[in-house]
């Protein structure tokens, strides 16, 4: 396992987005309807990508809002950002910028490889924001974009694809990972 390659994620959002939700189906193939509040927790998973191997390290965060200050832990040495919003919150969604631009600040860079996540998709009667203006918001930051279901487990393998896709598709050109 120490030859693998190390792919280091964060996932960031607003409170409550389902970001734990995300991550524990993930690597654990369980979904809780109840709310527990993360600290921060980081978890493993090792990755095929193009058949190739990488030792995933998968920060989950316990979640931002516009007054909070993105420091090194969540973006020094991370080489994907997973960014995720709630289908049924216009307030998450619109952290969704914020937090990009925070991102951009601190690395100074004009451009992350970054997935953009729509979560919480079988609440369709709360949808508040719609799939093509999560789309337009992803194409403005060169984001991959996806909606999820951590309950029906929709899409979720798919989200950590698209982020090692965005952080090779950057390897290639060059940038340092
Ligand atoms: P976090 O604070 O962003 O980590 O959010 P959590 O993962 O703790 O989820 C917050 C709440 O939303 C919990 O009660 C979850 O059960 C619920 N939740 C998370 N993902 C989904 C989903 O895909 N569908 C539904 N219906 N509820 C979800």
């Amino acid at each position: 396992a120490d030859s693998l390659k190390k792919r280091k994620i964060v996932v960031l959002g607003s409170r409550s987005v389902g970001k734990s939700s995300l991550v524990r189906q993930f690597i654990e193939n369980h979904f809780d309807e109840s709310y527990h509040p993360t600290i921060e927790s980081t978890l493993h998973k090792t990755l095929k990508y193009h058949g190739v191997e990488f030792d995933c390290e998968i920060i989950d965060t316990a979640g931002q809002d516009e007054y909070s200050i993105l420091g090194s832990k969540h973006t020094i040495g991370i080489h994907g950002y997973v960014l995720v919003y709630s289908v049924t919150s216009r307030n998450s969604f619109n952290m969704i910028q914020i937090i990009h631009d925070k991102i951009l600040d601190f690395c100074g860079t004009e451009d992350i490889p970054c997935v953009i996540v729509g979560s919480k998709t079988d609440l369709q009667s709360s949808r508040q924001i719609q799939p093509l203006e999560g789309e337009k918001l992803a194409q403005k930051n060169n984001a991959a974009w996806v909606e999820t279901s951590a309950k029906n487990n929709i899409n979720v393998s798919h989200v950590f694809d698209l982020c090692l896709a965005e952080i090779e598709k950057r390897s290639n050109r060059n940038f340092k990972v």
